[in-house]
């Protein structure tokens, strides 16, 4: 039987549920019905921020201290609980249970670390006041917006939305978070448990229904709009924020790309780019879709490839190396992609068309595909992946910025010089040397994209910057000898200026 989730956040009563529809979350590997969840409104949404406004005066009122004990305590209640959490990813996403338990320690990493350094990323400091301006003390601190929405995808229900939760919270912001319609169950275990420590005050509340609850949130007047999913969303979402002037970061799709040298170790490249390709059935935002190899070394790399993919084994059980297609319309996107490469002179070194045996895809490798077939320039976001030929490391950079994304992009090479050199040429938010993903589990550095793959950062000491307003103060400690702030300006004070201006900044 369906279970129907009570959903409530604290302190409201039944009464002021108004919502009549509800949804069901289902299984992707079955297809079975997990619960059901209510189909929030505007009244509901808007309800929800206006809660989260009162919530957001108690939780800033409390201050770094404060909000760290709060956060850690939530930190070690979902840790304590990990295993019913990963439950909930696994049955909402398909993915098998050490993925989905991986996920959790990912998200609680980056909660501590949150909770840690916020006080010391955006507590008030002095800053320089600078030659003219000797007589200021001048200060700098950063403050909670006040209320943060947080629209997330499904592929990584807990990690991804986390990216923003921790950091909006650890700001000092309350946040209601709109869930993909795929996995609400994650979204309200991780409330429900913030709930069972701070009962009375709504500071992580959730709203759940399909694309017009997250219309709903963004219309609501919160401060801000963290969102996280695809790029052609992101534009929708992103018109709806100009309505009303609110901000926005978002955090859209990839196309990343994975450089190969020649004198780079196969077999830990070949490793890394099978885990890359095909973990989470290759649903990851920075998965690699591309990998360009030098000329010499392809195809020797490419029958590493093969030869460790064709031992995937994809399925519904714990054992199995990756699930389903989590969003079953994706696996057209998928189909057509292999199509348009095969159709275009590519080579299947590894499945075809026939690998699709929904919802399950086996993997599949297409070698030599034209770079303007869509399953090279197109996120894919399925068990595939495209080998390609480059000349050399330039060509490479080259071809992995030929695409409008640019989330993150990975070069294998033992020549570290080169490998940092072309990491700043590589247009994208994060590079990786000899491996892949190397960044999630690195709290302090900020994750984000650039050009289709969206904008702002998460995560770091710009994560948290990014749900925080600057706020300046100058106190003058003294009189300035020379002063220029009156209306009775002395000439030899503007004689003293125009001589400053002149040796400070006039000498070529
Ligand atoms: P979608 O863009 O389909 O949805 C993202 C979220 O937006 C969902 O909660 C969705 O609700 C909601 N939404 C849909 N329409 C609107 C609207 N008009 N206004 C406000 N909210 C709306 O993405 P997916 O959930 O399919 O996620 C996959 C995508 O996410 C991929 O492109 C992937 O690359 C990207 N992604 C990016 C990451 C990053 O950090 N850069 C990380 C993870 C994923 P509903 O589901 O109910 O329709």
């Amino acid at each position: 039987m369906p279970q129907q989730v009570d959903q409530e956040p604290s302190g409201v009563t039944g009464d002021e549920v108004g919502a009549t529809a509800v949804f069901a979350s289902r299984d992707p590997r079955n297809a079975a019905v997990l619960a059901e969840y209510r189909v929030d409104g505007v009244a509901e949404v808007n309800r929800a921020v206006e809660r989260a406004r009162g919530a957001a005066q108690w939780w800033e009122g409390l201050g770094f201290d404060g909000r760290k004990r709060w956060l850690l305590s939530w930190k070690s209640a979902i840790a304590a609980d990990a295993q019913s959490l990963a439950e909930v990813i696994a049955a909402e996403t398909g993915k098998p249970a050490g993925d989905a338990l991986l996920e959790v320690m990912l998200a609680v990493e980056h909660l501590d670390w949150a909770a840690r350094n916020a006080g010391k990323v955006l507590g008030r400091r002095k800053v320089p006041s600078g030659l003219v301006s000797a007589n200021q003390e001048a200060t700098v601190r950063y403050q909670p917006l006040g209320v943060v929405g947080v629209i997330g995808p499904w592929n990584y229900p807990l990690y991804t939305p986390m990216g923003s939760i921790s950091y909006a919270l650890a700001a000092g912001n309350a946040v209601v978070f709109k869930p993909s319609e795929l996995t609400p169950g994650v979204a309200v275990w991780i409330a429900e448990k913030w709930n069972s420590l701070v009962p009375n005050q709504p500071v992580l509340q959730v709203v759940t229904g399909f694309g017009d609850t997250g219309t709903a949130l963004v219309r609501s007047g919160v401060d801000k709009i963290a969102f996280t999913g695809s790029t052609p969303t992101a534009k929708k979402v992103m018109a709806t924020c100009a309505e009303t002037l609110t901000p926005l970061v978002a955090e859209c799709g990839g196309k990343d790309a994975m450089l190969v040298c020649a004198d780079a170790d196969l077999d830990q490249a070949a490793d890394f780019a099978v885990f890359g390709a095909f973990g989470n059935a290759g649903q990851t935002c920075v998965g690699v879709e591309r990998i360009y190899v030098a000329d010499k070394v392809f195809d020797n790399f490419v029958q590493k490839v093969v030869a460790k993919t064709r031992r995937l084994r994809p399925g519904g059980g714990a054992d199995a190396s990756y699930g389903p297609m989590t969003m079953e319309r994706q696996t057209e996107v998928v189909r057509g992609q292999i199509a348009d490469a095969l159709g275009h002179g590519a080579t299947a070194a590894l499945g075809g068309p026939d690998s699709i045996r929904e919802p399950y895809i086996e993997p599949v490798v297409l070698t030599d595909v034209p770079e303007d077939s869509s399953a090279t320039c197109e996120e894919t976001f399925g068990p595939t992946v495209v080998i390609n030929r480059m000349a050399d490391l330039d060509d490479g950079v080259a071809k992995a910025n030929a695409v409008g994304y640019g989330l993150g992009a990975s070069i294998f090479t033992r020549d570290q010089r080169r490998a940092l050199d072309a990491a700043e040429r590589l247009r994208s938010g994060v590079v990786t040397v000899n491996s892949v993903l190397g960044f999630a589990a690195v709290p302090a550095l900020p994750f984000g994209g650039v050009g289709e793959s969206g904008f702002g950062r998460i995560h770091g000491a710009d994560g948290l910057r990014e749900f925080s307003r600057a706020k300046s103060v100058t106190r003058q400690k003294y009189r300035a000898p020379m002063n220029l702030l009156t209306m009775e300006r002395k000439a030899r004070d503007m004689k003293i200026a125009a001589w400053l201006l002149k040796t400070r900044h006039g000498r070529g």
